[in-house]
Formats: structure tokens, C-alpha cells, sequence
């Protein structure tokens, strides 16, 4: 998203906007021989939606895992907010509720309710209250339109309505980024829209956020850039447009043609 001068000063987020929250520097990542992260360089500023797609096995998971921390790297640098990733204890846990991450199969704990998931994190890792976990919970299950699920438990609401759930756990914790690997490709073509209308409305609203997706129309809508990612390597990274309409590479050209 372009700063804007007519955002309120007091949204923080807004006001930091362009400074550089995700620094990536010549990150490398090896599983045995498979060289899966080859030379990874990329900074994403505060308040950037970044696009990232691909073919499978490209390396876009284990990016998205590195950059959480929940995969270590093998050389190079990961910096959020200006801080290197830490490597276990308290403030590994303060980076995971920093960096709020959303899966392709939905992850919620299945023995809590909704409510329950959304305000775990809070109480646990922000302590907070119950009481203002539970009315921020509530807030933001209404914000992705799932509050009258509150008191359900995971399994009995659809794909779409837990992946939104899903989301609003992750803003809960007010994290500084979001990542979202593939949210919508396990969902039933119907509930795509629902989840992807959420997101839009957290790019618009100013959220960082990394996801990969072939959501095409969500990277035109919603998308600064596109990194374009092949075999471990980021081969293209240009706006959504440029990349849709004018592919610079031949491994962007073929992948564009079987997914177009
Ligand atoms: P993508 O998300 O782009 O499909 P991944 O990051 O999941 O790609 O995987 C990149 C490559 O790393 C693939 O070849 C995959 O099989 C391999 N890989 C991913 N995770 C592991 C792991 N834990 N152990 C071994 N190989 C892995
Ligand atoms: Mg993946």
C-alpha cells in the first residue's frame, strides 16, 4: 500500500509505514543435499503486502517458516524490526506472537472453542486479562464475521469460517506481520472469497503481510510486489501487474502458462 497522508496519526502502523521490518540477506537452507534456500535477499517495509508464488517445492513454505523461525537457516541473516531472530526461550516465543502465521490446513486447536483459540495467545504470551482477551476476541471474530461462532468448537464450522478464525488468532496477538502460506488453497472453491475479502481488508488497513497464494486476483487487488520464486531462488520480483501481464523470465512464462 502507498502512505497516505490521510491516515490518522495516531495509527502507528501508518505513520512507520516504508521503514524496513523484514530484512533477508543472503539466507541459505539446506534439507541434506536439497539446497532449498539459494542466496535469499529481500526486504519487506511496514506495511507492504508482498505476493509470493510459484511452483511447489520452490522453497515459498520454507521462506515463510524461516522468516517465523519455526525452520532454522543455514547462513545469511533474518532481521525483524531490526532484530535477528532469536534462537529458543522467551524471546523466541515473543517473535512467533509478533509474526502471526497462517497455514493452509487451518491449525486451530481442536478441543477449544473459537473463542477459546483466539484468546489462548493473548492471556498466555501478551498477559492480558480474561476479560480483555475475551472482548478483543470478540472484536475481531466480528471483523472477519464469524462472532455468532464464538462458542463452537473448530470442527463444526466450514473451512472458510476457520480459516477466518484462524486470521483473527493471529491478529489477536497484534503482530507486527502476518504471513499466510497458501490460506486458501484447502478450502472449497465457494469459501475462497470469503477468506480472501478478509485479507484485503487487513492489506487495506495497513497489515505487513507475506503470502504465498496463486490467488491471482487477490495479488492485482492487493499485492505491491510480486516475488516470484523457482527452484530456491527469487527470480522475478516486480509489481502484480508487470509480473500478470509482462513475465521477464522463462520460469515465470511457464508457470504463468499452466495456472492462467
Ligand atoms: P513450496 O512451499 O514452494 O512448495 P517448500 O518450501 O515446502 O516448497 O519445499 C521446498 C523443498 O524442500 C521441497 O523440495 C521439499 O520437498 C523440501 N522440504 C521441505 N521441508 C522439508 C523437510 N522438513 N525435510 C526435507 N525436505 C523438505
Ligand atoms: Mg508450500
Amino acid at each position: 500500500m502507498e502512505p497516505t497522508d490521510s491516515a490518522p496519526a495516531t495509527s502507528n502502523i501508518t505513520v512507520r509505514r516504508g521503514e524496513p521490518l523484514v530484512v533477508v540477506t543472503d539466507v541459505n537452507k539446506n534439507f541434506g543435499d536439497l539446497h532449498v534456500l539459494k542466496n535469499i535477499n529481500t526486504v519487506v517495509t511496514r506495511g507492504e503486502v508482498v505476493v509470493v508464488i510459484g511452483p511447489s517445492g520452490s522453497g515459498k513454505s520454507t521462506l515463510c517458516r524461516a522468516i517465523n523461525r519455526l525452520e532454522t537457516i543455514d547462513s545469511g541473516s533474518i532481521t525483524i524490526d531490526g532484530m535477528e531472530l532469536p534462537a529458543e526461550g522467551r524471546a523466541l516465543a515473543q517473535l512467533r506472537a509478533d509474526v502471526g502465521m497462517v497455514f493452509q490446513a487451518f491449525n486451530l486447536f481442536a478441543h477449544k472453542t473459537v473463542l477459546e483459540n483466539i484468546t489462548l495467545g493473548p492471556i498466555k504470551v501478551r498477559g492480558m486479562s480474561k476479560a480483555d482477551a475475551e472482548e478483543k476476541a470478540m472484536a475481531l471474530l466480528e471483523r472477519v464475521g464469524v462472532a455468532n461462532q464464538a462458542h463452537k468448537m473448530p470442527a463444526q464450522l466450514s473451512g472458510g469460517q476457520q480459516q477466518r478464525v484462524a486470521i483473527a488468532r493471529a491478529l489477536a496477538m497484534t503482530p507486527k506481520l502476518i504471513l499466510l502460506d497458501e490460506p486458501t488453497s484447502a478450502l472449497d472453491p465457494e469459501m475462497i472469497n470469503e477468506v480472501l475479502e478478509v485479507m484485503i481488508d487487513l492489506a487495506n488497513d495497513g497489515m505487513t503481510m507475506i503470502v504465498v497464494t496463486h490467488e491471482m486476483g487477490f495479488a492485482r487487488r492487493a499485492a505491491d510486489r510480486v516475488i516470484f520464486m523457482a527452484d530456491g531462488e527469487i527470480v522475478e520480483e516486480t509489481t502484480p501487474e508487470r509480473f500478470f501481464t509482462d513475465p521477464q523470465s522463462t520460469r515465470a512464462k511457464d508457470f504463468l502458462s499452466k495456472i492462467l
